[in-house]
């Protein structure tokens, strides 16, 4: 008989067998598909943004949903103890750009293999190409797992770390909440996050292949504004780029499309800097055409759209331009109007919003508020974080407090 079966051997899944195996306990991995953590391997580009460096009290703020649940997770496995197991598995680790945490190697499989080892190290006994069906109850406490292929395997405890819905080829279809659902838990509707936006507007898709580098895009939701700065790109379907992956993830659960974004094309410009430097790039280009003018100050691509929507004429002149003129320029500049109709396909998201209903999920332990020795772990749960290594280190976090909680 199993102390433990975790479902899933993505890394929630993994760091839960590990902990639990590692406290003596008998722990049987199931993973359907022939290896571990394929949607790891494919995180960060396949350098794996393991986390984020910056103190753990800034994590809340970069969690779009249900942050204050992960406190005792995060208590229980911060950053710093993520980045020291690592570097005893033998994976250094270094710092990047917004206090993301990679792997020196740059290689995302030196992390599944360092897992993999300290499940081996921890005596984990893993089965692949194990899909699971159902788990077992009996009297309200878990008692086994049925799998897909018929079998049943009989247990104490099960951990449910499944994953969410995106990328489904990486083994991620969601079967976790159907069986959680089955047991009666109750699950908010997985929707994409962190994930392009859709347009019909021509003119953006005119501009497919232009990168700008450091934009500022807001959004009214429920009458606050959600705002993210970074690059944009824009696409042949509309905006993509880490400013409008970020912003995609506060629209998730609210949004009514279609709906308007806000661009702030030139962010480190108040509008009166902004109204002085267009003045001074008007004395400096007499002569020439607005469109020309103003070719040092953003893309050239960007400005003939830039001026319809300013409603000024592409054929006029520097010379011709009025204080009005100016005054509607800054106004467009920093207030770029886009309509979006919607997401990309859930299956292109980096991660799902939604998912197992936090309340009904003990925070301190993550054993279920339903069923005795039924625990979650991971994308699973309905938290989610933005860009930067967050995502994953929910994932740790929560896979070795579950796992602790589950040896106990
Ligand atoms: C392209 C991409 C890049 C990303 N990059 C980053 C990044 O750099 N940093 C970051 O923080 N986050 C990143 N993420 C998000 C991160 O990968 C996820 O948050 C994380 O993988 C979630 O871990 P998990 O263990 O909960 O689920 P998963 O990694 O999805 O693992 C779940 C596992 O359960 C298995 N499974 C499912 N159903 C069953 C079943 N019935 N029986 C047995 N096994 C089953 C699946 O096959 C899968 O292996 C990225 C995501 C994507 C798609």
């Amino acid at each position: 008989m199993y102390d433990l079966i975790v479902i899933g051997g993505g890394p929630a899944g993994m760091m839960g067998a590990a902990t639990a195996g590692g406290s003596g306990r008998k722990v049987l991995l199931l993973e359907k598909n022939a290896v571990l953590g394929k949607k790891l391997r494919l995180t960060g580009n396949g350098r794996c943004n393991i986390t984020n460096s910056s103190p753990m009290e800034d994590f809340p703020k970069n969690i779009v949903n249900n942050g204050k649940f992960m406190y005792s997770s995060f208590a229980a496995f911060d950053n710093v103890r993520l980045i020291n197991l690592m570097r005893s598995l033998g994976v250094s680790v270094k710092i990047e750009k917004g206090c993301r945490v990679f792997p020196v190697s740059d290689r995302s499989t030196d992390v599944v293999e360092a897992l993999w080892r300290r499940l081996r190290e921890n005596n984990v006994e893993i089965r692949l190409n194990t899909a699971v069906e159902e788990i077992m109850t009996d009297g309200g406490r878990v008692s086994g797992v049925v799998l897909k292929n018929s079998g049943i395997i009989a247990c104490r405890r099960v951990l449910l770390a499944t994953g969410g819905m995106s990328c489904r080829h990486t083994g991620s279809t969601g079967d976790g909440y159907q069986m959680a659902r089955m047991l009666g838990h109750s699950i908010i509707e997985p929707r994409p996050a962190l994930i392009p936006l859709l347009t019909g507007e021509r003119w953006v898709k005119d501009l497919r292949g232009v990168a700008l580098e450091n934009v500022r895009v807001r959004v009214a939701i429920g009458g606050r504004w959600a705002e993210q700065q970074g690059e944009l790109l824009f696409t042949h379907f509309g905006l993509s780029g880490p400013a409008i992956i970020n912003i995609s993830s506060f629209l998730s659960r609210n949004a009514a499309f279609p709906l308007e974004i806000k661009i702030d094309l030139l962010p480190h410009f108040s509008e009166e800097q902004l109204t002085g430097r267009l003045y001074a790039c008007m004395e400096h280009n007499r002569g020439k055409y607005l469109k020309n003018a103003l070719a040092g100050l953003l893309p050239q691509k960007l400005v003939p759209p830039l001026l319809e929507k300013a409603g000024l004429n592409q054929q006029k002149q520097v010379d011709q331009a009025s204080r009005k003129d100016i005054e509607k320029l800054v106004q467009t500049i920093k207030n770029l109007s886009v309509n979006i109709s919607g997401f990309r396909p859930i299956n292109e998201a980096i991660i799902s919003s939604g998912g197992i209903d936090t309340k009904e999920i003990n925070p301190s332990t993550l054993e279920s508020k339903k069923i005795k020795g039924l625990y979650f772990a991971g994308e699973i749960i309905d938290v989610d974080a933005l860009t930067g290594g967050y995502n994953l280190q929910i994932a740790f976090s929560s896979g070795y407090l579950s796992g602790a909680s589950a040896a106990k």
